[in-house]
């Protein structure tokens, strides 16, 4: 059989120290991960367990990217995360399972139509026209898991136009990498090429054409995205 179009191809995110690239299937993403985070969005965190909204693998766009101002929104926000990779299939695992099948990290950008995601939670409606937004999950590069050091220390920052907005710890994560993924594979059977982007800490806010992000993890490829034109 033939398709009556191209189909279109995975994205791919380069990895550090591979000629080959890590094909994107799906996105995953932490909701209210950080309290202080939380705290600005007027949401109390739930300490019972991490909830999840996704984005299309069709939106993933490389870091030092320039990206077109969404449509219809009036408040485009940057939210910096670390990204998680899987490597391996894990399906039902338990902690220490989940924390084997993570095959690397990378920063990434969760961009967000805040204004369209605050108007879905106040009416109890998905949030997906505020968060699965065209060319609005970017990734830099992957370092593999073996060459990060354990995920707590590192600061976690983003800049607009050199002025820094977030500034945290990844030990300021509620939900750790690995509770994440064994929670999550208790709902999917992930596999390799599937990401997921695992919360922003406080700072949030929003970018206009012509503003330049960029953002770093402490062992980790820095992030750069710079806003265009709307279309
Ligand atoms: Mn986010």
């Amino acid at each position: 059989m033939t398709n009556l179009f191209p189909s279109p191809q995975w994205p791919t995110v380069p990895v550090v120290g591979e000629t080959a690239s890590y094909p994107v299937h799906r996105i995953f993403c932490v909701g209210r991960n950080y309290a202080a985070h939380a705290a600005e969005m007027g949401v109390e965190v739930d300490r019972e367990a991490p909830f999840y909204f996704t984005k299309s693998a069709l939106t993933a766009q490389p870091s030092g990217s320039i990206i077109a101002y969404p449509p219809g929104t009036e408040n485009f926000h940057y939210e910096m995360e670390l990204v998680i990779a899987i490597g391996a299939p894990v399906f039902k695992a338990d902690k220490a399972t989940a924390a084997a099948a993570i095959y690397g990290y990378a920063c990434g950008l969760d961009m967000t139509r805040r204004d369209l995601q605050l108007a879905a939670r106040a009416k109890q409606r998905p949030w997906d026209l505020g968060k699965d937004v065209e060319q609005s999950a970017v990734f830099a590069p992957i370092t593999r898991a073996a060459e990060v050091a354990a995920i707590g220390p590192q600061r976690i920052h983003l800049e607009v136009n050199g002025e820094v907005r977030q500034d945290a710890r990844l030990s300021d994560l509620i939900w750790k990498v690995e509770e994440i993924v064994s929670h999550l594979s208790g709902y999917y059977h992930l596999k390799p090429g599937d990401l997921i982007m695992t919360g922003t800490p406080a700072g949030v806010g929003a970018v206009v054409a012509g503003d330049a992000i960029t953002g770093g993890i402490d062992g980790l490829v820095p992030i750069e995205l710079t806003i265009g034109a709307a279309e």
